[in-house]
């Protein structure tokens, strides 16, 4: 069983972008565990209040440190944090690789930044990973956290029904995978290629993975160059 728990002001955003489909039958099946947290629930202040101005003036507020502490303390009180990941622009990029090696990890707790971001301090005393999903500012941390919740699980075992569908995906062998064809054999005039009719295994996966070079370097030149680096004789 993997947890997850996100600390977030928005829990409602959690418990509905993750409890549906692959990743809820997972939960029912006692595979992984997603819970959010609300860093509200732990102010100390009478207003609820949990962000405030930045020191040294600009624009926006800031999450204070002191809801995300408490939050976090209570959190780790019930269920050690293997890792701890602050998702934030700043941080590193998150891949496949990243995605598989955090799938090892018995909990990962999440923070959720939203404003301006969270104050300094609080990052240097609970984060073990700064991790960003692209170069671009979202509004908050949910959506983030929501795709590597998403991400990651897809590695844990029994998630998906076939295990080989991770194997066999785009960047799981530094190649994206190859076009494919479900019912019927022909559709508006365009017919399903002969080869994968042919029930011979080795043509098949001969032709899938000219195809998967083929799209790559269409598509990601970067993810093929560093595939070939490695690969030379399929240059
Ligand atoms: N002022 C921050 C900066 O310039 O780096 C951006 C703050 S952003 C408006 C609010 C929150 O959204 C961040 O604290 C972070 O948790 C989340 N966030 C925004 N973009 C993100 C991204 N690309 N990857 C991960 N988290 C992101």
């Amino acid at each position: 069983m993997t947890r997850f728990t996100v600390m977030t002001l928005f829990p409602e955003m959690i418990e509905a972008g993750l409890n549906v489909s692959i990743l809820a039958r997972a939960a029912q099946s006692g595979l992984i565990d997603i819970r959010a947290v609300n860093i509200r629930d732990y102010t100390d202040n009478k207003h609820g209040r949990v962000d405030d101005y930045t020191y040294g003036g600009g624009a926006g507020m800031l999450m204070q440190a002191q809801p995300i502490y408490d939050c976090f303390a209570k959190v780790t009180e019930e269920c050690p944090a293997d890792r701890v990941i602050y998702v934030t622009p700043q941080g590193k990029r998150f891949d496949q690789p990243m995605a598989t090696e955090l799938a090892k990890e018995d909990h990962l707790v999440f923070l959720c930044g939203h404003y301006e971001g969270v104050d300094e301090r609080v990052l240097e005393k609970i984060v073990t990973d700064h991790v960003s999903i692209g170069d671009y500012v979202l509004t908050g941390g949910e959506l983030p956290a929501m795709v590597m919740i998403d991400a990651i699980s897809r590695h844990i075992t029994g998630v998906l029904h076939n295990e080989d569908s991770t194997e066999t995906e785009s960047f799981s062998e530094g190649l994206l995978e190859y076009p494919q064809y479900t019912r019927p054999e022909e559709w508006m005039g365009i017919k399903v290629p002969e080869i994968l009719l042919s029930g011979d295994h080795a043509k098949v996966d001969a032709w899938r993975h000219k195809e998967s070079l083929i799209r790559t370097k269409n598509r990601r030149p970067d993810m093929y160059d560093a595939y070939i680096a490695s690969h030379p004789e399929e240059a």
